[in-house]
Parts: structure tokens; sequence; C-alpha cells
């Protein structure tokens, strides 16, 4: 069979598998076909070998294939059908699996279905239809489809491919990423009686028993009589031994299903037209439904139309399947836009937020500078010429950047086109959501992931269904169900929160891009500090690039000024947070009633325990880290797990009592400051702020009103405010930022100080800001203080290209990483052993490693890592890709190893 195969290979789906070589032990595919068929997507005009089943290896290339295969397909989906298909399985397996559909099915690329993986049932998504498996190879059989039309259009199951691909992540992964949360994560395990079952509770009710174990049984078999389908767990508490004993002698069954599903899904439901002439031969049951809805109309909710028809939803979907009667999910989503999302965007807790009130009126644009009329001559023709392109937009802080994005969303709602918008943080732009608002109404629609389930399912299906078509979100709004996308935005692009931590570990900012390409859209990336990245793509020209250098209003960048601490620490000969110069300004700040920010990037109020006696500090049980104090709480807890244990009174190590907090984080400075400044209000804004529901919203909106004098907070105050009443901001230290063992700690702290002295100076009167540090030479500080943006990208780049980093080199970080050091250790030594086999293969690859990683054991987990550096992208891709199939071979697990394509963090 081999060798007949070699010469006429046939690929399935082509332009589903674009870019990527097919792994020798997949079984996504395969077969060989005349490529006559006709609706057929697949394509093969090429004839170079591939790899079918292991025995051949070669890349796929693009050129060979079309590119609408998929869109074809999605409209061709009601069109008869092989009925094989390939699924993306929503659990951690590296490739595509091919399942068989019943071929009455109605199936088609981005449907979710219902499939059986090894002893469980999975949701999936419909990549494709397949071509005939080889011989000897089995095929399970699909369960069904979980909704009535596809989620995911060709586009975003093209998008979710292309991530796959490129950050090696399990193709499930990433659908279960791209879709909202709901259902897919809850499982619900329901029990049904058996017949067996059945007949058990007939004798036993014939018979009347004194044995308990018996009156036992009976008493579960007619709960479940009642109740069919009750929950395992309630089963289990209330009838533990004669559930198991029931589930031993199979007189129950169990049944896997998704929770949200069952409790909440509704269909609207109606006849699909009179019935025809010689209606096919009904079920007593198909009747009775057919029956209810002749006699009471269309249904808006299938639950009382089941009741009435003593009926179930599969019931529903078989008459639906037929023709003969139409389901839709409109009842559930028509809940239009809320009063709830245009007030209080940022929170949905329990108390409502204060309403957020920007000044002046925020529906009609101001009139726009010549610096932002002129770069919108140039942004907006991109947009009506059509196709892709990125734009880069570098604007100073308080250039009016803003104004920018709103017009350009605009001009893709006149053209008929939709557009989103991603920024870091949502909840921390009360006052863009309230312009996003103002200026678009109803077309908003919000996507983050503050929102509950429910708000979230309704704002997704909104935009699925074209209500919604401009969408502000967080980085997995990227993947919001938008058709007919004009313009992809990304506001403070450089912002490393767009980056995931956990698999599919995508970049935002990237993804929108690809996002962008594949819409034929226009990105528009926007920051005062761009990415090395982005710059370095600008000054390429791969990315156009725009400049806004003057703030608005011709107001003046901030002045800096940077405070020596070690020189302060000679002359006062205390350690204190606070030098005499920053203490002074703050004092001059109240007493002209103006507004301050201080910047400290550590939360908590101690950075850890030390005991004086025997000099260990309370370490996290699962990391290796100290424990953080918290004085609120008063405990302390671990910032990578969440971990938090009790303050120990002695040291758990040698019993004394010399226990001494070392170091001071945010929540710490609010406290000292209140106490310093007796008169000020002083607010804090950190994460652990920001987890209270409500709270930073409120935080933000009484600083705004002037109700707070001082701010204190992590870099969340740095991000994008616009506070015109803060003339003074003051950075407490960022000097931990500069010591970590990253290669991007100058380009973040450069960001960081540029950021966060961007706060000051917003309104009429002008902003001054003073820099603490004890490394006041270092140029990320000194650059940042002269706000040198352009300084600071060639500095940086000197360094990143002597030391081989990104820009100049694609990086990968690779970490195997087990609960058991033996295990880490070994996985690294399978890793290391395959780069040491192909290195010869790629030799503009360095591989550095294995090593332990700086964090060396984060969430229990032990780490050892690679750092592989290379000139080329497409090697590193292809090392990594064989590195992947090597894995599988050597039946490790994807938790094992994880892969981290364009790492932001190697810690
Ligand atoms: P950036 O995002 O570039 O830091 P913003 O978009 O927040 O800057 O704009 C800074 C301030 O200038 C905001 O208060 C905004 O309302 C205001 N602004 C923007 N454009 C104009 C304009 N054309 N005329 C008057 N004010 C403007
Ligand atoms: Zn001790
Ligand atoms: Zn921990």
């Amino acid at each position: 069979m081999a060798s007949d195969l070699e010469s006429k290979v046939v690929i399935v789906s082509a332009d589903l598998f674009r870019g990527h070589s097919i792994n020798p032990c997949s079984n996504l595919w395969v077969g060989r076909r005349p490529m006559t068929a006709q609706g057929d997507s697949l394509l093969a005009r090429s004839a170079s070998p591939v790899c079918i089943r292991g025995r051949f290896h070669s890349r796929l290339s693009t050129s060979d294939f079309r590119l609408s295969t998929l869109d074809s397909m999605d409209r061709e989906k009601n069109k008869p059908h092989d009925s094989l298909f390939d699924v993306a399985v929503m659990a951690a397996i590296r490739h595509p699996l091919t399942y068989r559909f019943p071929p009455s099915w109605p199936v088609s690329t981005g449907q979710r279905v219902l499939v059986p993986l090894a002893t469980r049932k999975a949701t999936g998504i419909v990549l494709g239809p397949t071509s005939k498996l080889a011989p000897g190879i089995e095929v399970r059989e699909a369960l069904r489809a979980l909704d009535p039309e596809p989620v995911l259009s060709a586009e975003l199951v093209r998008l979710g491919l292309w991530i796959s691909d490129y950050y090696l992540a399990p193709p499930g992964e990433v659908f279960r990423a791209m879709l909202p949360l709901r259902q897919e994560t809850r499982r619900a395990r329901r029990v049904y009686l058996t017949e067996e079952g059945r007949q058990r509770l007939h004798e036993l009710a014939a018979s009347l028993s004194e044995e308990s174990n018996k009156n036992q049984d009976a008493a579960l078999l007619a709960y479940l009589d009642r109740r069919p389908g009750a929950s395992l767990e309630i089963l289990q508490r209330k009838f533990a031994d004669a559930y198991a004993r029931a589930l031993e002698q199979k007189w129950v069954t169990v049944e896997e299903v998704k929770k949200e599903r069952t409790r909440r899904q509704v269909f609207a439901v109606r006849l699909a037209g009179p019935l025809p002439e010689h209606p096919p031969r009904l079920s007593p049951v198909a009747k009775r439904i057919i029956e209810v809805l002749e006699q009471q109309g269309p249904a808006e909710d299938h639950r009382p139309l089941l009741e009435a028809a003593r009926a179930q939803l599969a019931n529903l979907r078989k008459l639906g399947q037929a023709g003969l009667i139409e389901l839709s999910e409109a009842g559930r989503h028509g809940a239009s836009f809320t009063l709830r999302e245009r007030e209080a965007p940022a929170t949905v807790g329990e108390t409502p937020a204060p309403r957020w009130q920007a000044p002046g009126d925020m529906t009609t644009p101001p009139q726009l500078t010549p610096a932002q009329s002129a770069v919108l001559a140039d942004l907006l023709p991109r947009l009506d010429s059509g196709g892709f392109g990125v734009v880069l937009l570098h604007g100073v802080t308080g250039s009016g950047k803003t104004e920018i994005y709103l017009h350009l969303i605009a001009h893709c709602l006149e053209r008929g086109r939709s557009a989103l918008m991603l920024v870091p943080e949502i909840a921390l732009t009360p006052a863009m959501q309230s312009l996003f608002f103002a200026r678009f109404g109803e077309q908003v629609a919000l996507l983050h992931s503050g929102l509950t389930e429910r708000e979230r399912d309704d704002a997704w299906w909104r935009v699925r269904r074209g209500q919604a078509k401009v969408v502000l979100g967080t980085r997995s709004a990227v993947f919001a169900p938008l058709a007919d996308l004009g313009a992809v935005i990304v506001d403070e692009e450089h912002d490393s929160s767009y980056k995931q931590d956990e698999t599919p570990r995508y970049h935002g900012r990237d993804v929108a891009v690809v996002r962008a390409q594949f819409a034929g859209a226009l990105a528009l990336l926007g920051s005062a500090t761009p990415s090395l990245e982005s710059y370095w793509n600008a000054r390429e020209g791969k990315y156009h690039l725009l400049k806004l250098e003057e703030r608005i209003g011709g107001r003046k960048l901030a002045a800096v000024e940077v405070v020596d601490m070690r020189q302060e620490f000679r002359e006062t000969h205390t350690q204190m947070p606070l030098s005499r110069k920053l203490k002074e300004e703050i004092e001059a700040q109240l007493r002209a009633s103006a507004q301050t920010m201080l910047l400290l990037n550590r939360r908590g109020y101690s950075w850890f325990l030390l005991c004086r006696s025997c000099g260990q500090t309370q370490r996290c049980v699962n990391c290796s880290v100290s424990l953080t104090y918290h004085r609120r709480e008063h405990r302390l807890s671990c910032h990578y797990c969440g971990y938090s244990t009790a303050v120990p009174s002695l040291c758990p190590a040698c019993g004394s009592e010399y226990l001494h907090y070392v170091g001071e984080g945010t929540e710490k400075i609010e406290h000292k400051f209140a106490q310093l400044f007796p008169s000020a209000r002083v607010a804090r804004l950190d994460r652990d702020v920001a987890r209270r529901r409500g709270e930073f919203v409120r935080v933000l909106d009484e600083f705004r009103r002037g109700k707070i004098d001082i701010l204190v907070g992590t870099q969340l105050i740095a991000k994008g405010h616009d506070f015109p009443g803060v003339t003074l901001v003051g950075v407490l230290s960022v000097d931990i930022g500069l010591g970590l063992p990253d290669f991007r700690a100058a380009e973040r702290t450069f960001q960081l100080v540029t950021q966060v002295a961007g706060r000051a100076g917003r309104g009429d009167a002008p902003g001054r800001v003073l820099v603490q540090t004890f490394y006041p030479e270092h140029y990320a500080i000194r650059l940042a203080a002269e706000q040198n943006y352009s300084g600071f990208f060639s500095k940086e780049m000197g360094f990143r290209r002597m030391m081989h980093y990104p820009p100049i080199t694609a990086l990968a970080n690779i970490v195997a990483r087990h609960e058991k050091l033996e295990r880490a250790a070994q996985v690294a030594k399978e890793i290391g052993d395959f780069f040491t086999k192909v290195e010869a293969q790629f030799p503009g690859i360095k591989i550095l490693g294995p090593g332990p990683a700086p964090l060396a054991k984060v969430e229990r987990r032990y780490r050892i890592q690679f750092l592989l550096k290379s000139n080329s992208r497409a090697n590193l891709h292809a090392l990594l890709k064989q590195l992947v199939h090597h894995s599988t071979q050597a039946a490790t697990q994807p938790r094992e190893v994880m892969i981290d394509v364009d790492p932001v963090n190697i810690m």
C-alpha cells in the first residue's frame, strides 16, 4: 500500500491544515481518491508526498491549495456529505480525531458536537469532512450535535487551527478557549433507571421485605423512578450503599451531561410549514408535538411544549432534522442590550456600581486636532481600499489615540462592516466603555472575563447574530464572532496581559493581526510605548507607522525627576520607602488640593516573613517563592498559586519568636500614608482591590471626582487612565522589576515608568513626576525619565541583537514539568536527547538548557527549562513540530511539556 500512495497523495481539507506538516501518527484524514468529486473540499493539486500514518513525511505548502475551501464548505452544509468528519475534541489531544456521522445529520464546519472519547463523552468542533480512512482503522460514531447551527464561522475555525499550529497547542484546547466558557467546562452526571432497575423496583414493591438493604434499594429505585436524571452527587449522599449496589447490579446508568445546557437552553419552536400531502409516518410522540404546535401556534420556549406533548428534546431534534419543525435558539438570546450593561459595565455584582460619568457630552466627537486629522486621513483610505494591513499608531500619552479608534470604528459601521477593539483590562477603562456606548449605543457588546456566564452568553450571541457590530473586550474577545470585520484595534498593544499564560498560550495582539489578515481587515495597534516587536516590524516596513507626537491642547509631557535612593540612604541612614523630596512634594500637593498617584509594583503588605534567628522565610508549599503578607486578611499568601496560610507566631523551622516582616507592598504604603498624611484621603488600587467586585470602579470613580487625594497602586494605575486632576506622580520603586532575570525587564520597566508618568498633567495644570530608584543610571529609568522612546528602542535593540533575543530572533520556552522531580528530570532528559539528535538539522537554532527555571516550582510542579533562539521562525516551528511529534511517540503528556512560543514571561 505504501508504494502506490507515494505517488498519488491526496490531502483532505487541506485548507484546514495550511502550513502544518501533518504528523505521521495523526489520524486526521486520509485516503487517496480522484479529485473530481464535485462540491468536495478535497483538493489535490499537489502530487508531492505527504505523510500518511507515519510512512512519509513532508510539509504541506500553502500555495498548493485553494484558500476558500472552508467557506465553501460552510455554504455546502446542507448538501449530502461523506459521513467522516475531523473533530477537534476539547481535551488535551494533540491532533483532531475522525468520527463517523450518521448521514442524516446536517453537519457543518464549526458546529459543536458530542463525541465519545475513550470511556467518556467530550465536546468537539467539527473541522470538516474527511475522506475514507485507510482500511483497518476503526472510527467511532459521533453522538449528537450540540447546537442547531455552527457556533464558529469558517474564518474562526481557520483562526483556531492557525493558533493550534503556531503555538503548538492541542486544537480542542484552542477551540475551548475561543468559545464562551458556558457548558464546556461544567459537567453534571445524571442517573437513570435501567430496564433491570425498573424490574427490580417492581419485584421489591411486590414483596414486603423486612431486610433493610432491600428497603434501601427500593427507596433508591423509587426515588429514581420519580426523578429520572437525578444527580449522581445527591444519590451518593442520600443512598450511599444502595447506590453502589444499584450501580453494580446495573439497575442504574450514569450519563454525563452539560449542566448549563439542560438547565438553560431554550429553543423557540414552530412548524416548518404546512404538512406535506403524504406526511412521513410519524411516531405517536411526533404526532402529539405537531398537534400542540398546530393548536397553540409557535412556542417561544420549548419546555412547556415538551410537557404538553409529553415529549423530549430529542424528539424535537428529530422532527427538526426531518424538516417538519424549526428549532432556533432565538428565544433565549433575544434579551437585548440591558440597562445594566449600559450603566455599570464593569461590575455586575450585587451592589450596583456608581454610574460612570465622563465629563462633557460624549455623544458628539470633539473637533479633531490637525494631528489627529492627519492620522485619520492616512488611516481611513486604507480601510476603504479593502484588504489586510497593519498600522502601528505611536502616540504619546494624552495625544488623543482613543478618538482615532472611535473614528475608525464609526467609519467601519458606515461601510456596513463590524469592528473589534481589544483593551488590556476592561474593568479599568470605564471611561472607554462609556464613550463606546455613547457613540455606538446598542451596537456595542462587551466581552471580558468579568461578566457572568449568562451575560457573556448574551453578549456573544448578540454578536453572533449580527445585532452588535462593535465589540470592546479583553484578550479573548479577539474571538468574537463578528462577521465582515473591517478593523481590529489593539489599544496599549505593548501590554503583557495580552499574552495568555495557559494553554493555548496565544498573544492576543498577534492573533488580532492574523484575524485581520484572514478577514481582510485593517489592524491598528496603538501605544505610547510600543513593544519592541511591533516597532521593529514598523521599522522593517511590515507595519505602517503613524505618529501623534503632541499631547492634546498643546499640553506638555510631565517633567520627570529621578531621586537617587542610594544617596538618600547615605544622607538619612534610614531605609524609607519615601524620600524627603517626594514627601515634601506630596505635602505641597495636599496644601494645593491637587491629586497624587503613587506607583509601587508589589501588592500585599510585606514582601515576606523572615525569621531573624535562622534566616528562613515562609515559603509556599506549592511554589518556590516566599509568601506575601496580607494584612487585611492577616494571612500569608502565594501570588502564583493562591495558596494561603495563617501567620505563624513562632518560626516553623526553628521555633524562634523573632519573626520579622520585610519590605513594603501597596497595602502597607496605603496604611503608612494614611498615618503620615492624616488630612489626606488615601486609597489603593491593585489586584487585591480589583478582586472585590465593584470596588475598583468605585475607587476610580471617587478618584476622578476628586474625593481621593492620594491613590496608591500597582501597574494597574498606569494603564490608560485619563484623570485630569493628577499633577504629581510618584514612583516609589520599580527596582524589583529591573532585577528580574528576564530579558524583557528593561522594556517592561521603561514602559511602566513612561506610562505612569503619562498619567500626570493631563488636565490644564502641568504635571510632575518623581521616580525613586537605586539604579538611577540604568538606561530604562533614564530614558523613561526623558520620555525618549526612540532612544530606548535603539539602546534596547542593541542589547537584543547582541544577546540574540526577540525581535531579532524567534524565541520559544520549553518547560518540562511534573509534580515529581524525577519525572520532570526524565521528561527534560527526553527532550534534551531529542534536541541533541536533531540539532545538526537546525544550525541556526541556539538551544539553552536544560536548567531549572527561575521559578523552579510552581503549583506543585517542578520546572526544568530550555530556551530556544532561532534566526528563522520557520526553522524554529519545524523543530517544535518535531518535538511535539517526538513527545507524542514517547507518550509524554501534553501537560508535562509546556511549549511557549514567543514567550512574554520566561520565569
Ligand atoms: P491617549 O489614549 O493617547 O493617552 P486620550 O485618547 O485619552 O489619549 O486623550 C487624552 C484627552 O484628550 C482625553 O481627555 C480626550 O477626551 C481628549 N481629547 C482627545 N481628542 C481631543 C480633541 N480633538 N479635542 C479635545 N480634546 C480631545
Ligand atoms: Zn527560624
Ligand atoms: Zn504558590
